[in-house]
């Protein structure tokens, strides 16, 4: 796989344009705020009662609604949330869409399983830095930068891979690296990993841990530090060098216990489930099942949040917490500027 670097980007080319940014959330914040710095024209576009238009003002950033923002912008990044994207880019981007310009994505999602049809005469390139919005941001801050893909769907003026990767550059990837992919690789390993290993595979197998404990008649405390709160400290270590490096920083019992233990937890059926996921994803009955929920008001989503809320390892973990003052200390997320 080719990576590419700041070398391989033409930092003018982005400079050159106009650029709008639909929404001011995670991503928004970081892409809008590194462009500016970089030398880039920005202009973040948000709906007429959104609390986001005091926070990019005070960040110095110009202000327009969606609609009047794509109007006056070359290129469109919408950073909206994927759910919500269709219905802002039908209402605000696509009468604004004019011949050459330049759509742009932080993921693949509604492209990729034609929830948005950008007319054939636009260009349409994804930018999707792999790391949350407030780590784009930070990371550029100390002249860093978080690796991001870079994938081009539809290509009308013939530069717009080019256009992407001074994109890419501009909000920090050429530092750490810009992979090639293309917009079904992206959305559907993107989808694959959260559902199957970081978020959704994760939280069950915490939660099945924290409940064996306890069912078995240990501490709620005990469960929490060993199922929840030791987990970063693992992951720590998987970060920094692989699951090798943990294996070898962990006690040798640790380790004999991983090494026999794991596969009986993470077995043939649950790898025959990680298959079925895939499939789901891969046939668009994901997204379909997402944005039906979505349209019928997310019973479902609210349903599942709220009793993931209600277990009893949130109970205890705030309580736990409480003990820790340094977990609230330097945190990325500070809900009333980013
Ligand atoms: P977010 O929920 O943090 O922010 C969404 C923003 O959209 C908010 O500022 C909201 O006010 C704004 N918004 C809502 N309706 C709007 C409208 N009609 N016009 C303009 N703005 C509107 O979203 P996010 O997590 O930054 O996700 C944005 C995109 O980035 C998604 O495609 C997501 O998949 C992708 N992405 C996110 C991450 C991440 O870590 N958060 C990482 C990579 C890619
Ligand atoms: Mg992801």
């Amino acid at each position: 796989m080719k990576v590419f670097y700041d070398a391989d980007a033409d930092s003018q080319l982005i400079k050159d344009k106009r650029v709008a940014i639909i929404g001011y959330g995670s991503q928004g914040h970081a892409h809008a705020n590194n462009l500016k710095e970089s030398g880039a024209d920005v202009i973040v576009g948000l709906p007429k009662d959104s609390r986001s238009i005091q926070k990019a003002k005070d960040a110095g950033l110009e202000v327009l609604y969606s609609r009047d923002a794509a109007e006056v912008a070359d290129v469109i990044m919408v950073l909206v949330p994927d759910e919500l994207a269709p219905g802002v880019y039908r209402d605000e981007i696509a009468p604004a869409l004019k011949a050459n310009k330049y759509l742009a994505f932080a993921h693949g999602f509604g492209v990729h399983f034609k929830k948005i049809v950008p007319p054939t005469d636009v260009n349409v390139f994804l930018v999707a830095p792999k790391g949350p919005g407030h780590l784009v941001r930070s990371e550029y801050e100390r002249g860093r930068g978080v690796p991001c893909l870079l994938a081009v769907h539809q290509d009308v003026t013939g530069d717009t891979r080019g256009i992407g990767m001074s994109y890419a550059s501009a909000i920090g990837g050429g530092k750490a690296g810009i992979i090639e992919t293309n917009f079904k690789e992206e959305t559907e390993t993107d989808l694959f990993g959260e559902q199957a290993v970081l978020c959704g595979g994760l939280t069950s197998l915490i939660q099945a841990g924290f409940e064996t404990l306890t069912e078995a008649g240990y501490a709620p405390e005990m469960a929490y530090f060993e199922c929840l709160h030791e987990m970063k400290l693992i992951v720590d270590l998987l970060y920094e060098g692989g699951i090798g490096n943990m294996r070898y920083s962990v006690s040798n019992t640790a380790e004999f216990g991983d090494l026999t233990r794991g596969g009986r937890i993470v077995n043939d059926e649950t790898k025959a489930e990680m298959k079925k996921i895939l499939g789901e994803i891969q046939s668009g009955q994901f997204a379909d099942e997402w944005m039906s929920e979505c349209e019928s008001g997310k019973p479902n989503f609210r349903r599942l949040e709220t009793e993931g809320e209600a277990h009893s390892i949130e109970t205890v973990g705030k309580s736990l917490r409480a003990m820790m003052p340094w977990l609230g200390e330097k945190t990325l997320v500070n809900k009333q500027v980013n």
